[in-house]
């Protein structure tokens, strides 16, 4: 295929970076295009951010360039760059992602680097409990903080359990996966349990881009309006009757829930301490079972 056909004006770095910016900026923002360009460079030729900046006159050759076509066709259909280069850096862990999983957030990671400084005598000493896990990230994370923890992940999907555990096995972690439903309990004791549940109200989708909303699974995201709580109420119930009395309750939230979820952890005799996230919304809650932990 010759260049044409593919509307790129050469096969110059320089001029796939305008047409990128070009085509995208008006949906996306120049500096997000941006950091697309310095991902898709990354990912298709392993070239680092110096490296593209320093070879703006290079070419790449016909397959490369028909690569940046592709990922320009994705782009502008909303496909997330998380999909189109098929994975996302997690605290230091490489996690592939799939349309059967929810694309690893970076709150998410910030969540658990909180985990990773704060609680690290704890949980050394008790079973880590991930509930929800998706695409494993939380779970291979800590695994790979606290090599010692035994770690045990849930999800109801089985293509998420299946992304998970390959997710385990290309870093190198053993994880104790299991497929099933939250809702209906678990078994055993944990030091630490931890989840980020589905918790965004149908009311809320209005407010969401389509790259979530076509790309990441309903099922990891959406409770109804009338019973946004209902994981919590369960994973509520899970760290009462299997929380190991020094243990902690890690919960990521909606921000717009964020005194409901607190209020819901205290009155089953939890101490909630709620967190702000990086761009200073509400985003995750630690709980003990004892005051002052
Ligand atoms: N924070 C996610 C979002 O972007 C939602 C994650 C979740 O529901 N657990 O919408």
């Amino acid at each position: 295929m010759n260049t044409r056909n593919l509307r790129f004006r050469s096969n110059r770095v320089r001029d796939i970076l305008a047409l990128m910016h070009e085509e995208l900026d008006g949906m996306y923002g120049s500096g997000e295009v941006s950091a697309f360009g310095e991902m898709l460079f990354e990912a298709f030729l392993g070239w680092d951010r110096v490296r593209l900046l320093t070879s703006r006159e290079q070419t790449v050759d016909q397959s490369d360039l028909l690569r940046f076509h592709w990922a320009l066709e994705d782009l502008k259909r909303h496909r997330p760059i998380q999909h189109i280069i098929g994975h996302v850096d997690f605290c230091g862990c490489r996690i592939e992602v799939s349309p059967d999983v929810l694309i690893p957030r970076p709150e998410t990671e910030e969540m658990v680097e909180w985990i990773v400084k704060s609680y690290e005598l704890r949980v050394m000493s008790g079973g880590i409990l991930d509930l929800c896990t998706g695409s494993g990230c939380i779970a291979i994370a800590l695994k790979k903080a606290f090599p010692t923890a035994e770690v045990t992940a849930v999800d109801i999907s089985p293509a998420a359990i299946e992304t998970a555990r390959l997710n385990a096995e290309s870093n190198g972690v053993e994880v104790h996966f299991v497929e099933g439903d939250v809702l209906d309990g678990v078994n055993g004791s944990y030091g630490l349990i931890v989840s980020n549940p589905p918790y965004v109200m149908e009311k809320e989708r209005s407010q969401m881009q389509p790259n979530v909303l076509d790309y990441d699974p309903a099922l990891a995201l959406f409770v109804p309006d009338d019973d946004p709580l209902r994981f919590y109420r369960a994973i509520t119930s899970i760290a009462q009757q299997h929380l190991a009395t020094e243990g902690a309750l890690v919960v990521e939230i909606n921000e717009s829930l964020a005194e409901e979820t607190c209020a819901l952890l205290r009155d089953n005799g939890l101490y909630p301490t709620l967190h702000i996230d990086f761009r200073g919304k509400a985003r995750w809650i630690s709980a003990t079972q004892t005051i002052n932990r």
